[in-house]
């Protein structure tokens, strides 16, 4: 069974262990999925084998999220945008 980390690899940085063990060396690993067939980079403790979650998905997640934010908003300002200039040809 795989756990996730919610806290992205930046902010663990400082002084990350291993829930486990304890231990503070880490491994890049990889798990695969039957449905959807797909192989996903994990990392994981090099003492016990601990998963520390996903970081690929975790990351692409997080990427997805920021981007739809951002498309939100440009919806929100095009739309304005086109009101102000429907107001203006109209008069
Ligand atoms: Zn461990």
């Amino acid at each position: 069974m795989l756990s996730f980390a919610s806290a992205s690899l930046a902010e663990e940085d400082m002084a990350v262990t291993c829930s486990k063990c304890g231990g503070g060396r880490f491994e890049l690993g990889s798990v695969s999925s039957s449905e959807p067939a797909r192989q996903f980079t994990i990392l994981h403790c090099a003492a016990c084998g601990q998963s520390l979650g996903l970081p690929e998905i975790d990351a692409v997640r997080s990427a997805l999220h920021e981007q739809q934010t951002t498309l939100n908003d440009l919806r929100h300002q095009l739309n304005e945008i086109r009101d102000r200039l429907e107001k203006l040809a109209t008069g």
